[in-house]
């Protein structure tokens, strides 16, 4: 997958290409929909992972890659337009396998801002908003969480919504938030105070007076995708701008249940990249002579690694089917992303161990993979919601509201 400087090249040259693909998932595509996907394998290897390494230890976004994004065509093709479930997520496998921040970045548009346009705003939102974003002319974030609100947002969000004549006064906080400090458009969620009901609100970020975002620093993980910190004071939006069929924090679900599945897909990407770097460096270093994925100990952990991305990729495959017959719930996304999110750390944890020290070099690509898994295990959803949620629907039982 890529070349490090810290790998002594192995002369048997015979040795199989790392393939994370096992099961031929890819093999379930159209032949158009692999050429889709080929063309994003292409772009991520040839145009993100030369650079993104550098990106990512500078807490920089790399705004050259938005050009040749836009070639490949392919914001139309998200679950905000209806595109096939299947495709949809391998794409977000194929953005995740080289690096998980800019395929964050391009989650949150495509599925968080769009998808919420698509599955609540009126017709004339849908066709003044969404092809500009499919075009990835407008960027869009999407603000949920909260300084004092994470996991409990269904429970209640401090963020107001104050309807005034043919508009709304927004006051609050929002915290997280992918893409705000530079994007275009946030999709804010607030508590209606006269009817308590959670209303979603397209803000236009560079023109609403009261609107200031201030970016999160100090990550140690996700480095590329910079998050923002939004506050409103008194910031007035028009009626026009409010979703018009978002009504309740249930609507606002609607959205997370199917990017819930994206994330899926995402920490399935992850193990795949991670997997592929782990062949690559065993099949490569040399100890005691040999090159160390001929020790059975280093092959024990290939194959761990392997049956971990496999099963997660066979879950995500049956949860698409699930997604393209319209059936989707909300414990069945919940289910794959906490599966699929606990797997990741097992795998990027073992294919960094046998890097050894390498490892811990961002240049070695797998450290860059090991501390972003820890974001996607806790975002959209901690790992105990989404067991709560499962959970819950097994037994009846709410351990939670
Ligand atoms: C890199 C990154 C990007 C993000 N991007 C966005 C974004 O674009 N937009 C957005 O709106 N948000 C975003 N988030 C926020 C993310 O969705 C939240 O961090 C997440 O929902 C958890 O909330 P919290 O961090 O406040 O944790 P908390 O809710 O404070 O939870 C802390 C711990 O308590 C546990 N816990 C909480 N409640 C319960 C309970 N009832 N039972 C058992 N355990 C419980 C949690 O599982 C967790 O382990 C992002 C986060 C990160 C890290």
């Amino acid at each position: 997958m890529y070349a490090s400087a810290n790998v002594i090249a192995h002369p048997h040259a015979e040795l199989p290409v790392p393939n994370g693909d096992f099961y031929d998932i890819k093999g379930m595509l159209t032949g158009d929909e692999r050429a889709i996907l080929e063309k994003v394998r292409t772009f991520n290897d040839t145009k993100v992972a030369p650079i993104i390494n550098d990106y990512w230890v500078r807490d920089a976004f790399p705004f050259e890659l938005i050009e040749p994004l836009k070639t490949l065509d392919i914001g139309r093709l998200g679950i905000a337009r209806g595109g096939r479930p299947l495709l949809t997520g391998l794409m977000a496998m194929e953005f995740m396998r080289t690096d998980p921040s800019f395929a964050t970045f391009y989650g949150v548009h495509t599925g968080l801002a769009m998808g919420s346009i698509a599955l609540l705003g009126s017709d004339e939102q849908k066709a003044k908003w969404l092809p500009p974003m499919e075009r990835f002319e407008i960027i869009g974030c999407f603000g949920l969480t909260e300084p004092l609100v994470g996991s409990g947002t269904g429970g209640g969000l401090l963020t107001t919504a104050k309807r005034d004549g043919d508009s709304w006064i927004l006051n609050g906080e929002k915290k997280w938030i992918g893409n705000a400090t530079w994007c275009d458009i946030s999709i804010i969620w607030a508590r209606d105070v006269d009817d308590n009901q959670v209303k979603g609100f397209i803000v236009e970020n560079k023109t609403t007076p009261g609107f200031r975002v201030e970016k999160i620093e100090n990550k140690m993980a996700l480095k590329v995708v910079q998050n923002g910190h939004i506050i409103m004071e008194n910031c007035r939006v028009p009626e026009a701008n409010r979703l018009q069929n978002a009504n309740t924090f249930r609507d606002t679900a609607l959205v997370l249940r199917e990017t819930r599945s994206g994330v899926g897909w995402a920490a399935t990407g992850i193990q795949m990249g991670a997997f592929e770097l782990a062949v690559r460096y065993a099949q490569t270093r040399l100890q005691f002579g040999k090159p160390i994925g001929a020790f059975q100990m280093m092959q024990d952990l290939i194959a761990r690694m392997l049956a971990n991305l496999t099963a997660s990729q066979a879950m995500m495959y049956r949860l698409a089917e699930i997604e393209e017959a319209g059936k989707l719930t909300d414990q069945e996304a919940s289910l794959a992303k906490a599966f699929t999110t606990q797997r990741m750390r097992e795998t990027v944890a073992w294919a960094r161990e046998l890097h050894g020290a390498n490892g811990i070099l961002v240049d070695s690509n797998i450290g860059r993979l090991f501390a972003d898994a820890e974001a996607i295990y806790s975002y959209e959803g901690t790992f105990q919601m989404q067991n709560l949620i499962v959970a819950k629907a097994a037994t009846g039982l709410s351990a939670f509201v």
